[in-house]
């Protein structure tokens, strides 16, 4: 009993120490923070709308609620008619607020949830959304909605040096405002047609005539040379939402007698949920995926892959893993590799994989709204484990820029959070700390994505 007390006497001066490491912690992730807000972020993932297509249309709380933050409130239980209610611009404010607030009590504090409040808050300065101040909020975002709010947003107040846009609603390339972005393209819609109708479209957008595998190809390259063309600096995969990421080696012949299966039309297609397990023309989409890294290869342009957690409400997570696309990376050696959204919650396989693979990056793009401390733990186990100039640190993932402008200030705080751990745990200098910030948030994504700027 004695040494027990005499322990616990004993372990007080030790506790001093925590208390007051966890003060200097405090104090270093302040000075971090200071210095971190004056990177340039290089923002490796974006979707935000042109300038003029948000500036012309009705925009409102409820619109920017309506990225990511709903799936939460959707997630808590809002469905059915007051879901309708939620996303009808017509509808009456109050009665929007009436649908929307029990759910979002329940959803404001996750990562979403505070992305949307931070915004509300810092670009539009009222700090509570509640009923009462909705109308004041609605008449501020609608004040704000003018010409000149992406130079005030994502320069001025967020310190984007540039965004990577991923423009999936433009099937063909379009040139991107270079003051603000440059260009991601997706080819997955050649990969993975479903239906002569499908190929019918990869037609008109390519002017190829496709009646065989290989006039499916030079549709691929034809729009890979287009997106090229306008100063495309990543191709981007999303096909994670659909299929399990694995794409086996398939030869020609099986890829072509899947393909011409499809254009006989004689498959019945898997409906809903059950299409993201059942691919009918497995061996042609898994033919044409190594098809495009050949061209990623040839063309030296690095590929970003969707990986783990899946935007909306259900999916099967097991498809996203990053483990799945490992052949890829022994087959084609040249290809630079982003592994998306520190591919939650496969963050220690995604860390396991860059750790070994020299043509692997991985990515905190979502991140930091998926679970602001989730990414802080994975960012804490990837200084670890990761080469540093291997890791992006942030990517904004929104249409708007208010909520990009919300994501980087959360993507600041948490890397300035980790690297002030990293600090006081003795792991590396002051110096190194902000030499790794400037890495994380600016020079690494630039080294594959700025370089061909124009
Ligand atoms: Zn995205």
């Amino acid at each position: 009993m004695s040494m027990g007390r005499r322990t616990f006497f004993g372990s007080v001066s030790a506790l001093a120490a925590p208390q007051e490491s966890a003060g200097t912690e405090r104090e270093l992730k302040t000075e971090l923070l200071q210095a971190i807000e004056g990177i340039p972020l290089v923002n490796t993932h974006a979707h935000i709308i042109p300038e003029g297509d948000r500036t012309s249309s009705r925009i409102d709380f409820f619109t920017l609620a309506g990225h990511y933050a709903i799936n939460d409130l959707i997630s808590a239980g809002l469905s059915g008619g007051d879901l309708a209610v939620v996303r009808n611009p017509d509808a009456p404010q109050a009665r929007r607020w009436q649908a929307f607030e029990p759910f979002w009590q329940s959803a404001r504090l996750t990562g979403y949830g505070q992305a949307l409040r931070i915004a509300i808050e810092d670009i539009y300065g009222i700090d509570r959304i509640s009923g009462s101040t909705l109308p004041e909020i609605n008449r501020r975002i609608e004040a704000a909605n003018r010409p000149g709010l992406y130079e005030e947003i994502l320069i001025r107040r967020s310190n984007i040096a540039y965004s990577v846009l991923d423009d999936y609603w433009n099937a063909a390339p379009v040139r991107p405002d270079s003051k603000f972005f440059v260009s991601a393209r997706k080819f997955d819609r050649f990969v993975t047609p479903q239906s002569s109708a499908d190929v019918h479209k990869l037609e008109a957008l390519t002017d190829v005539s496709i009646t065989g595998l290989a006039g499916l190809k030079r549709a691929m390259e034809t729009s890979f040379e287009q997106s090229l063309g306008i100063g495309m600096v990543t191709v981007k995969s999303t096909l994670a939402y659909n299929r399990e990421i694995h794409y086996a080696e398939v030869p020609e012949r099986d890829a072509e007698a899947s393909l011409q299966s499809l254009l006989r039309g004689n498959r019945t297609l898997p409906a809903g949920f059950r299409s993201r397990v059942e691919r009918p023309f497995r061996p042609l989409e898994d033919h044409m995926f190594h098809h495009l890294m050949g061209l990623a290869a040839a063309n030296g342009v690095p590929v970003q892959i969707h990986t783990g957690l899946h935007a909306g409400n259900g999916n099967f997570i097991e498809n996203s893993k990053p483990t799945h696309l490992t052949n890829l990376f022994f087959l084609f050696p040249q290809v630079q590799f982003d592994l998306f959204h520190m591919s939650y919650p496969y963050t220690g396989e995604a860390s396991a994989i860059a750790k070994v693979f020299p043509n692997v990056h991985i990515d905190l793009c979502w991140a930091h709204i998926i679970s602001p401390s989730a990414a802080r733990r994975a960012l804490h186990e990837m200084l670890d484990t990761v080469p540093s100039n291997k890791i992006f640190g942030y990517g904004g993932d929104y249409r708007y820029p208010e909520l990009s402008y919300a994501h980087a200030k959360i993507a600041r705080r948490n890397v300035a959070q980790v690297l002030a751990e990293k600090l006081s745990e003795g792991s590396c200098s002051e110096e190194e700390a902000l030499q790794l910030g400037r890495k994380l948030l600016h020079d690494n994504p630039d080294a594959l994505f700025g370089k061909n700027r124009g």
